[in-house]
């Protein structure tokens, strides 16, 4: 309860909040957008504070002690602290404007200097200051919906009974990347001890470890000791790749969501994530409206259509070997030519959700061979139960499977891929006791925050990319 009258005159408000705050004295810190001083004698200060994408417009008058020697001097970038009274805008743009009663500055940005003016900048040159990009108004919109998005994960999750499980980072167990993966080392890479009975090969039991060790691309395998005994579980943490691919959906450090589920085929599987991307995608456009508006006009004028859209109709489910017919059929030039047993390129799987279906595809049971050795044999011997989710303009979105449960197939399986399965004698334990049909998939969280906003390059919707030959900050 505000009683004292103190309150009243300095109540701290974001200006997410502002419209609530009509015909009351506030405080308000932020940054200054732009500043456009009037004739008549007073300044508009455009303030943003970071928690919605409109701004706020201020009023200050020539009359304030510090107009000449202060305000007169704040560009783009200074950071201030206004105190002023809310009032119901006379002008169209903004509902409300507040009329400032003192300016105080705490910093300013020399617009000289400050890399951030009002002309348009490229992405490129934005991700060269990617400390400050998110204080302009596209990746203060992607950032804000990036957040509702991990929210919307979480709930949906959680409000199904679902268990968030913290998987390794650190792991010695090769998922499925062999090649793609970032050692993790605290050997002297110039004089590393070699092994007494051959030189030839570096000791990793002198290593940290005891033996050799990456950062994760997948928390799949771990996940699945959890499901196979609390249910239904998810993962959600930072997945590392050194797959040299310089794409614009490819990132080496990203985030990953993996839920698992046990007594669940792949059919649940489908229903799952289905059910999970309409989640998120009306999460989004219901907590994110003012933020996604601004993407739909600046970035890309088909996201709220598309999403919408998504949101309302069923997906298409089609096997891949349907998935290939078509595509045969299509009478399409691909750089890539289609035959069964190939692993379908983005330009396949963009014809497929783009031109064929116009929605997004789940294609299953996938050749045996361009799939992990975890997912589970139809009874074709050929074919296992996977499932990719794929959407316009991103192709695959999430990467899934029905898991196999049958011990003898799945290490015959793993000597087909050339592992050992003495190795995995922890995840095939899974299936020597109390195996039970369980299914899970992986969604990349930068996928699907790019899809929603329409951000062009996945580098955009990270904070801080890590891609090949770029760390930075
Ligand atoms: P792709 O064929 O697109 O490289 P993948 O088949 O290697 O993906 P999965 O192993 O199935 O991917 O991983 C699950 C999900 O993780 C993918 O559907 C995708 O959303 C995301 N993902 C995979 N690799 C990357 C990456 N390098 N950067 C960002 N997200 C990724
Ligand atoms: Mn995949």
């Amino acid at each position: 309860m505000t009683t004292a009258t103190g309150d009243a005159i300095k109540m701290k408000v974001k200006q997410a909040r502002l419209e609530e705050s009509v015909g009351k004295r506030v405080l308000l810190q932020g940054w200054v957008r732009s500043r456009r001083d009037s004739k008549g004698g007073f300044s508009f200060i455009d303030l943003n504070d970071g928690t919605s994408i409109k701004g706020v417009q201020v009023i200050a008058e020539k009359a304030l002690e510090n107009y000449e020697s202060e305000i007169l001097k704040c560009g783009i970038g200074s950071s201030v602290e206004i105190i002023g009274d809310v009032v119901a805008s006379p002008a169209k743009g903004q509902a409300t404007e507040v009329k400032a009663l003192s300016v105080k500055v705490y910093g300013y940005a020399d617009p000289n200097e400050y890399p951030l003016q009002k002309k348009e900048t490229s992405y490129e040159y934005l991700r060269s200051i990617a400390h400050l990009r998110p204080r302009t108004m596209t990746f203060g919109a992607v950032f804000r919906v990036r957040n509702e998005i991990c929210r919307s994960i979480h709930n949906f999750f959680q409000n199904q009974g679902f268990i968030y499980v913290h998987t390794p980072i650190i792991t010695a167990s090769d998922c499925e990347g062999a090649g793609q993966m970032f050692k993790v080392s605290t050997l002297d890479l110039l004089n590393a001890p070699r092994k007494a009975d051959n030189p030839a090969e570096i000791d990793f039991e002198q290593d940290f470890f005891g033996k050799p060790t990456n950062l994760t691309v997948s928390g799949q395998l771990e996940g699945e000791c959890f499901a196979t005994a609390l249910h239904s579980i998810y993962t959600f943490g930072p997945t590392f790749r050194a797959e040299n691919s310089n794409t614009t959906r490819h990132l080496a450090e990203f985030w990953m969501i993996e839920p698992e589920v046990a007594f669940c085929d792949l059919e649940g599987d489908m229903d799952l994530a289905e059910s999970f991307l309409k989640t998120i995608f009306s999460d989004v456009m219901n907590n994110c409206a003012d933020d996604m508006e601004f993407l739909n006009e600046k970035i890309d004028n088909t996201i709220l259509s598309t999403l919408k859209g998504i949101v309302e109709s069923d997906f298409e489910r089609l096997t891949y070997t349907e998935a290939v017919s078509i595509l045969e059929k299509s009478g399409e030039k691909f750089d890539f030519p289609v035959k069964w047993g190939i692993d379908l390129q983005t330009e396949h799987e963009r014809y497929l959700t783009e031109k064929k279906f116009k929605k997004p595809v789940i294609l299953t049971d996938y050749p045996a061979e361009i799939k992990a050795f975890y997912m589970k044999m139809n009874a074709d011997g050929k074919t296992v139960r996977a499932m990719d989710v794929l959407v316009p303009k991103i192709g695959e979105i999430i990467g899934g499977s029905q898991r196999e449960d049958n011990l003898e197939i799945l290490e015959r399986r793993m000597k087909d891929f050339h592992l050992n399965p003495e190795e995995y004698w922890w995840y095939l334990d899974l299936r020597r006791y109390g195996t039970v049909p369980h299914a899970g998939f992986g969604l990349g969280l930068e996928r699907c925050v790019q899809f929603t906003t329409g951000m062009g390059n996945i580098r955009d919707v990270i904070p801080f990319p890590r891609t090949p030959k770029s760390a930075d900050f």
